[in-house]
């Protein structure tokens, strides 16, 4: 070092990019008061600047802040503007952004420019307070900078990190000739407050789309599930020959994710390679997350372990999926393997290895993690490990202290908690203690119109149709809505989407014809369906008559006929499989000895020969249930306790009326993209930062978020097994 500070004497701020220690930088800053740079007050600014924003080390940014304060000229907006601009953004806490304002407004030579409001409206944009966030946009207004294309965009930015848009449609509106970076900052606010189709209009109406604008948008249809529009605008991407960043393929392997879309995903994989897209810390977690949802877990152990760098997402993510695919002993061994390495792992991670124990049925380790959580790593459990816990003592029959757990949470407990215990009690014959959890989850759940699905599943598990049928008619009178089943395949990269019944897919003779030929080798082999169970399941659309096929069954065929010998049918779907479609999965697993696996609602269904790996864990059937069902929870003495007073009018009188919900038309569902999960609370919508920073990529787009597995909690709490 200080010999290559002596031979660049000239200038040693080219050596601050190197620096990494503290004393290496005073090294650089005994040389600067030597050599007499740090008089000029525009040298200092400068010296202050880059070290605020070069942020190589923790140190930097304090040590930036102390020259400052010590310096004997006063400092030029330039370095203070820097300062803001450092402080706008996580891990610096943005709310320090504002001294430097105030420095800025105190001073008698110095007024605040337009970099000043852009840097302190981003600082706004992460804090929680609107109202400062509107303070500032006030005074950028007074001092005749609102109008300025950075600080609109940081605005736009700002407003729609506070969800407002319609704050953002206002000021997008009001600006004449918006440029590409105030049109991908808006297509950004759009797609965050949900109105992607606004946001698609935006990116149509480009004249000049530049990378930034196509990931902003390909992020956004990720963002609100529409994966399939964000893959058919990533090939349009290519060939637009637009380059293609970490961000982008983040989204993309987000997209194939909750499509379940394994080819598409290894293609992006394999390009990825190709294209010598450095696999950063994200992107590798991105591609662990897309395999495990994908159902391939060896392959996104394979990842995890040729990462160079892995953070605490990446463990937690490679750990969620092991448990998802119900791997618990290896996803503990992970987590053994994480502590040996000393890095600390979050409330994610612990949900993540809560999970595992509990399908391996271990409950005193998962009581040891627990506790560990709090005692070693001082983290608060939230309500998910709670339920973790008592599904962890329910499947080991251990009921009262699953109750007693309950009852230990700080806050009210969810339905999830219940759900858990509830299904425990049906597998071990708990009347008593069974009731009381269905009492709650109905209570807890009745303003949702989860609930009615939830009640009908509840009846549907114990084959009491009587049940279905009256939530089916209750939701009739009351016009709840309900998403409509869909199934999706992916053959040869391309997606194919089914609805129940759907007759729209090109090849639709072809499914039938594969259709009848399935059930006749199925009839023979043993197989008989269960037509009042498909008729009055609610969790896919009513269906109408026998001939109506389940949107699964018409994925499974289409896939037995679009894919090779020996290749795995993998289906998606957005509803819990029904029971019918699950025993008709088995048997085809068999009789063509095919290997099937279903990711539902709920779990992955890994079919092979006959046999589920779910073990039918979410099937069980009781007498004592029935009753229970039959009597003190019927669904007129539900409605009574828990509906208006008008529903309940409907179902004393013994009179279900429909309320004129007209179907929806099957044109109006294509039309529409069934979200297959929800979009992971990852911010992957903005890009403020790219069009300022000159290619240093935000890591806006990049937080890996919650863990991959989330979306996958079952309405009980009940984990893949
Ligand atoms: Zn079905
Ligand atoms: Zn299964």
């Amino acid at each position: 070092m200080i010999n290559s500070l002596r031979t660049t004497a000239s200038n040693p701020l080219t050596l601050l990019e190197s620096t990494s220690t503290l004393k290496e930088l005073h090294q650089i800053h005994a040389q600067l008061i030597v050599s007499g740079h740090l008089r000029h007050p525009r040298l200092l600014a400068k010296f202050v600047s880059l070290l605020a924003l070069s942020q190589n080390t923790p140190h930097h940014l304090p040590y930036s802040r102390k020259i400052l304060n010590h310096s004997p000229s006063s400092p030029t907006t330039f370095a203070l503007n820097n300062l803001i601009r450092a402080h706008s953004k996580p891990p610096f806490n943005p709310l320090q952004a504002f001294n430097f304002y105030s420095q800025i407004l105190h001073s008698p030579s110095l007024s605040p420019d337009n970099f000043t409001f852009t840097f302190l409206v981003r600082a706004s944009a992460h804090l929680t307070s609107a109202a400062i966030g509107a303070a500032s946009h006030a005074a950028a207004l007074k001092r005749g900078h609102a109008d300025d294309p950075h600080v609109q965009s940081s605005l736009i930015h700002m407003y729609s990190s506070f969800r407002s848009s319609t704050a953002c449609h206002r000021l997008f509106e009001g600006i004449q000739d918006p440029d590409v970076v105030m049109q991908t900052a808006m297509i950004g606010a759009y797609a965050a407050s949900g109105d992607i189709d606004v946001a698609r209009k935006v990116f149509g109406e480009m004249p000049h789309r530049d990378a930034i604008a196509w990931n902003a948008m390909i992020a956004g249809y990720s963002h609100v599930g529409r994966c399939r529009e964000a893959l058919e605008l990533f090939s349009a991407m290519q060939g637009e020959s637009v380059s293609v960043s970490e961000a982008t393929m983040v989204s993309v392997l987000t997209a194939c994710a909750q499509l379940g879309a394994l080819d598409q995903g290894r293609w992006a994989h394999a390009y990825i390679q190709k294209k010598r897209i450095q696999l950063t810390v994200t992107l590798g977690t991105s591609l662990i997350d897309m395999y495990s949802k994908c159902g391939s877990v060896d392959r996104a152990m394979e990842v995890f372990k040729a990462m160079p760098e892995k953070n605490v997402y990446t463990w937690s993510s490679a750990m969620s999926g092991l448990a998802m695919n119900g791997a618990g002993k290896q996803c503990i061994e992970v987590f053994e393997l994480m502590e040996k390495e000393e890095l600390e792992p979050n409330e994610i991670t612990f949900v993540s290895v809560l999970r595992g124990c509990s399908i391996v049925g271990l409950v005193d380790r998962g009581l040891e993690y627990f506790d560990l959580m709090k005692s070693k790593y001082g983290i608060e459990p939230w309500p998910e490990h709670y339920g973790c816990m008592v599904d962890l003592y329910g499947r080991a029959g251990r009921l009262e202290e699953a109750l007693q757990f309950i009852k230990s949470m700080p806050s009210k407990p969810h339905s999830g908690a219940w759900g858990a215990l509830l299904n425990a009690c049906k597998i071990y014959r708990n009347i008593e203690l069974g009731e009381l959890a269905l009492s709650k989850i109905l209570e807890i759940e009745t303003m949702n119109d989860g609930a009615y699905v939830l009640l009908s599943n509840i009846y549907a598990d114990f084959g009491n149709w009587k049940g279905v049928c009256s939530v089916r008619e209750l939701m009739k009178a009351k016009g709840v809505r309900k998403e409509p089943g869909c199934s999706v395949i992916e053959v040869s990269g391309l997606v194919h989407e089914f609805f129940v019944g759907d007759k729209s897919h090109p090849m639709y003779q072809e499914i039938e014809v594969m259709l009848g030929e399935i059930n006749w080798k199925l009839k023979l082999a043993g197989y008989a369906a269960k037509t009042n169970e498909v008729l009055f399941d609610i969790e896919e659309e009513e269906k109408e008559n026998a001939l109506i096929w389940h949107s699964e069954k018409l994925a499974i065929a289409y896939g037995l006929i679009a894919l090779k010998e020996g290749v795995t049918v993998r289906i998606v779907k957005n509803l819990r499989v029904c029971w019918d479609c699950h025993d008709w999965t088995k048997f085809i697993s068999k009789v063509f000895g095919r290997e099937i696996i279903v990711r539902d609602r709920n779990r992955f269904h890994h079919f092979k020969d006959g046999v589920c790996s779910c073990k039918d864990y979410w099937r069980v059937r009781l007498e004592g249930f029935n009753e229970l069902l039959l009597g003190k929870f019927s669904i007129v003495q539900w409605a009574r306790v828990n509906l208006s007073y008008h529903s309940r009018k409907y179902i004393n009188s013994g009179v279900y009326l429909k309320l004129g919900q007209k179907k929806e038309r099957k044109s109006e569902i294509k039309d529409r993209s069934i979200p297959l999960a929800p979009p992971r609370p990852s911010d992957a919508r903005v890009p403020p930062d790219h069009h300022l920073t000159h290619g240093v990529p935000s890591d806006h787009h990049l937080k890996p978020g919650v863990p991959p597995d989330h979306h996958l909690t079952p309405e009980f709490c009940q984990t893949t097994t």
